[in-house]
């Protein structure tokens, strides 16, 4: 394989009909870590969306009826020039969401395996036959997709949507978030040297596009990553027309612990489920329920192995966990200590005094034993500060565990695998994790119970939901 095209790392467009496109009005994002400018990116105009729009719309009728052999020797394609510019793409990713080299370069090697992934899957047919006709079951792509994402993980939660749209024969248009829309953007207009026009294109700028888009009755599907509150508007807009969504949102996952572990093995696995990108992952533990007979020194071991954790500048050798990704999170996240300062909770670490250099850095704190009804403990704080609780009753610290409005992830974790695997059949949630923190892949179906989600993403169904099922009924 020989590289045909050379992508520019320093400047960024909007991709709209198979052409990078600047705009009138420009904005950019922030770097986490010193709080300087990142590079400008174009705000999308309305013109911008209806051209985007229209340009799907008349690609879509061509790309649909593309055999999917030949979609997925293109998508094949996309994959061999990505991996020209896996080092600027970790790099990019690094200084664009404050991740530390290791989490980006595992973010960027997953988009690997989402290709792997999407390449080996069949869209699935089913046949009946009878004396009387053959009935064929069938799926059809959607027609043309939005994917609205968040800042966590730009990449994956980007292709993770533009993979399963391109297979099935929709077209997509991906619109990052304002927060870190660089590494979305970049792998677009990659895209485009491989696709028609339309068939993938990108839209940065503001909040304010994300509405526009839902709205548009010219787009047939929204695919959204991001916060439950943003996904009940979504849900609420999208029934204008009613536009099918996908909807992977926030969570409040637990974690318990049985009495029977090793504390020096499982605590330090627990705190890295904890604040692993400073606890900004949907499926982080945020709260950990731990039996009164090990409590001590499991608290003790988790506030040894989190303290080894340096916070420092992403790209310092030695950081762990780097800046929180934004000013709103890192208020968010602060307004999470302060509260738990004002109500008099022990902090077995921590807390951290607010930073006085630049950059949005927030150490990790620890509560020990807060109130079964404090914020901490039943909202998502998504940051690095998380409350250890102490229990004594299987069935009750279940029922501590569902008593939730959301149903993201869950971790058991006990030298009985049986007996954990039993607990974790009893847990309201989408994803649990047995002896593990999370660890999703793109294998598997990734989705939220309560209002942690609607429908679901990738495994050997997900992309059923970028498709409509049609029956063919052929009478003999
Ligand atoms: P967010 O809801 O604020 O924003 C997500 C995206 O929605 C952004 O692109 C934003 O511009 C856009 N948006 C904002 N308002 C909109 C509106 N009214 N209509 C349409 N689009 C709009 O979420 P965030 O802060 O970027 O992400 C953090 C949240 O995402 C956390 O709650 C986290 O748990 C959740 N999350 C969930 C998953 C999952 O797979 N379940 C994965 C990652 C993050």
């Amino acid at each position: 394989m020989t590289k045909t095209h050379t992508i520019d790392f320093d400047s960024f467009f909007n991709i709209i009909n198979g052409k990078k496109q600047s705009s009138a009005t420009a904005t950019h994002a922030i770097d986490s870590s010193s709080e300087g400018q990142l590079w400008e990116v174009p705000v999308a105009t309305n013109e911008d969306i209806e051209s985007a729009v229209t340009a799907a719309n008349d690609a879509f009728p061509s790309w649909s009826r593309t055999p999917v052999e030949t979609r997925k020797e293109l998508i094949a394609k996309f994959r061999d020039s990505y991996i020209f510019y896996l080092e600027q793409f970790i790099k990019l990713l690094m200084t664009e969401t404050g991740k530390p080299h290791a989490l980006a370069k595992g973010e960027v090697l997953e988009i690997l395996a989402l290709f792997d992934h999407h390449l080996q899957l069949q869209l699935p047919e089913e046949i009946l036959e009878d004396e009387e006709r053959t009935i064929t079951t069938r799926y059809v792509p959607v027609g043309v997709v939005a994917a609205i994402c968040p800042w966590n993980f730009p990449m994956v939660l980007s292709v993770g949507k533009v993979l399963p749209a391109l297979l099935s024969g929709c077209c997509i248009i991906v619109k990052p978030s304002p927060f870190t829309p660089y590494t979305a953007l970049k792998i677009i207009e990659l895209a485009q040297y491989i696709f028609p026009p339309g068939v993938i294109q990108a839209l940065g700028g503001s909040d304010s596009l994300g509405p526009a888009l839902v709205s548009h009755p010219r787009i047939h599907k929204i695919a959204f990553t991001g916060s439950i509150a943003t996904g009940k508007k979504i849900m609420a807009l999208a029934a204008g027309n009613l536009k099918r969504v996908t909807l992977e949102l926030g969570g409040n996952d637990p974690a318990i612990v049985l009495p029977d572990v090793d504390i020096a093995k499982v605590a330090p696995e627990v705190a890295a489920g904890c604040f692993a990108f400073s606890g900004q992952i949907c499926v982080a533990t945020k709260r950990v329920y731990v039996h009164e007979a090990i409590y001590e020194p499991f608290l003790k071991a988790m506030v040894e192995a989190t303290s080894k954790m340096k916070v420092g500048k992403p790209f310092d050798s030695d950081s762990v966990l780097g800046p929180l990704q934004n000013k709103m999170q890192y208020d968010r996240v602060r307004g999470f200590v302060d509260e738990s300062k004002t109500q008099g909770h022990r902090f077995a670490l921590g807390p951290d005094s607010a930073t006085t250099g630049s950059g949005y850095f927030i150490h990790p704190s620890i509560i020990d034993n807060p109130p079964e009804d404090s914020k901490i403990v039943v909202e998502e704080q998504f940051g690095p500060i998380v409350p250890l609780l102490k229990w004594n009753d299987e069935a009750d610290v279940i029922a501590r565990a569902n008593n939730s409005n959301t149903g993201l992830g869950a971790s058991v974790w006990g030298s009985d695998r049986a007996h954990a695997e039993d607990i974790g059949r009893q847990i309201e949630a989408g994803n649990v994790f047995i002896n593990s923190s999370a660890k999703t892949t793109s294998r598997a179906l990734f989705s939220g119970q309560k209002e942690s989600g609607i429908g679901g993403e990738w495994g050997s169904t997900g992309i059923l939901h970028y498709c409509n099922a049609q029956v063919m009924h052929v009478f003999k």
